[in-house]
C-alpha cells in the first residue's frame, strides 16, 4: 500500500509500505478520503524530527478487517476514527480525560497517521457512521468534533454574540457551529482578501470584517456599546488575541482554538479589567467527537460545503505548496485513497 510521508522541509513522498494487520486491540480500516489540515501544514513547514511521519488525522473510510471487533464491526461498514493517542497512565488519562494527555501529540503528528491506503485504528476509537452521512462529510467530523469542544467548553449561550478572527477551516467551522448551537450575531474578522471573500461566500457570519482596518472594531470596543460575549481566536497572531480583548464585554470569554508554536505577548491588563474568562481548548472529548457525528448526521451542521476540492495522493505535494501560499479559496481539501 502507498502513504503520504513528510521527507524533509516542505518536502512529501509517497511511499510503499507493508499493510498494517488487524489483531492487537486494532481495527483494519480502508481510508476513503482524509482531509489536509492546518497542522500538517505546520509540521511540513517545521519538519525537523517529523521525517518519515506520515500524515494525516481527519479522515473516514470502511472496516476492511474488524480483527477480533467482529461482534461489533463488519467488513464494508463506513467509520471514522477519533485520533487521539493517550499515554493511558498520565493523570489525565486515569481520570479518562484522554484529549488533555500531554505525552501525546495524536494520530498523524506523534504516531503515523492515515493518509494511506489502509490504516489499523485502535478499535476504542473507531466510531461507526450512520447512514445519513457520506465519507466525504465523515473526514470533516474531526475539526469539526475541534470547534464542537471549544464551543461547549467556552459555554457558548443562545443568542450570544460571538467574534471569530481568522476565516481559515477552523475559523469557518467557528461560524457555522456556533450558528446552529444559536448564537444570536456571528462577526468574522481576517486579513487575507481571498479568506474574507470565501467567508461571505458562505454566508455563516453575519457580518466579515477587515481585520487590520479599524472602522468596525469602535462600536464594539466602546463601553456603552454591545461588545461580544464571546471572542473565539483561530490564529494564534497576537494582534487578533488582543483585538479580541478590546472587543468582548465587561465578563466576557476568550476561547483559543488558535495554533501558535512561539509564546503569545498579551495585554493582559485588558484581561483583568474586564474580567474576562480565557478557555484554552485542545483536541475534544469522545463525548463532544460523538456529538459532531450526530450533529452532522441530523443535517443541523452541513460540512459538505467546507470541502473546496478533492485530490489524489499524487497531487498532495502540490497541493501543500499551493495551501501554504494562502493565496487560493480552498476550504477543506480531501485526499482521496484508493481511487474512489
Ligand atoms: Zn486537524
Ligand atoms: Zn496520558
Amino acid at each position: 500500500m502507498k502513504a503520504l510521508k513528510i521527507q524533509g522541509q516542505r518536502q512529501l513522498v509517497i511511499e510503499d509500505m507493508c499493510r498494517p494487520d488487524a489483531g492487537n486491540g486494532r481495527i483494519l480500516i480502508r481510508v476513503h478520503a482524509c482531509g489536509i489540515c492546518g497542522s500538517d501544514l505546520h509540521l511540513w513547514n517545521d519538519s525537523e524530527g517529523f521525517e518519515g511521519l506520515v500524515l494525516g488525522h481527519e479522515f473516514a473510510g470502511t472496516v476492511e478487517d474488524p480483527g477480533s471487533f467482529g461482534d461489533d464491526f463488519r467488513k464494508g461498514d463506513p467509520v471514522t476514527v477519533i485520533p487521539l493517542a493517550p499515554c493511558g497512565t498520565c493523570q489525565a488519562c486515569r481520570e479518562g480525560r484522554y484529549h488533555v494527555c500531554r505525552r501525546s501529540d495524536g494520530v498523524g503528528w506523534g504516531e503515523d497517521g492515515a493518509i494511506s491506503h489502509f490504516y489499523a485504528a485502535d478499535a476504542r476509537w473507531v466510531r461507526k457512521l450512520p447512514k445519513s452521512l457520506g465519507l466525504d462529510e465523515a473526514a470533516l467530523v474531526e475539526p469539526a468534533a475541534v470547534v464542537l469542544h471549544g464551543l461547549l467548553s467556552a459555554d457558548l449561550k443562545t443568542d450570544d454574540r460571538v467574534l471569530v478572527a481568522g476565516a481559515g477551516p477552523i475559523g469557518l467551522l467557528t461560524a457555522h457551529i456556533a450558528k446552529a448551537l444559536g448564537a444570536g450575531f456571528v462577526a468574522l474578522s481576517e486579513l487575507n482578501p481571498v479568506r474574507i471573500e470565501g467567508a461571505r461566500v458562505l454566508g455563516d457570519a453575519d457580518e466579515v470584517y477587515r481585520a487590520d482596518e479599524d472602522d468596525w472594531k469602535a462600536p464594539y470596543g466602546d463601553p456603552e456599546g454591545r461588545g461580544f460575549d464571546l471572542f473565539v481566536d483561530c490564529t494564534g497572531a497576537a494582534p487578533a488575541i488582543n483585538t479580541g480583548l478590546d472587543l468582548i464585554r465587561e465578563e466576557g470569554k476568550v476561547l483559543l482554538l488558535g495554533v501558535s508554536l512561539k509564546p503569545v505577548p498579551l495585554d493582559t491588563m485588558k484581561i483583568l479589567l474586564r474580567e474576562a474568562r480565557i478557555v484554552g481548548s485542545a483536541n475534544y472529548t469522545a463525548e463532544h467527537f460523538d456529538r459532531a457525528i450526530a450533529l452532522a448526521a441530523a443535517r443541523r451542521i452541513d460540512l459538505e460545503k467546507f470541502i473546496s476540492r478533492r485530490i489524489s495522493l499524487e497531487e498532495a505535494q502540490e497541493t501543500f505548496v499551493s495551501l501554504d501560499s494562502g493565496s487560493t479559496a480552498d476550504v477543506k481539501v480531501l485526499i482521496h485513497l484508493n481511487g474512489e
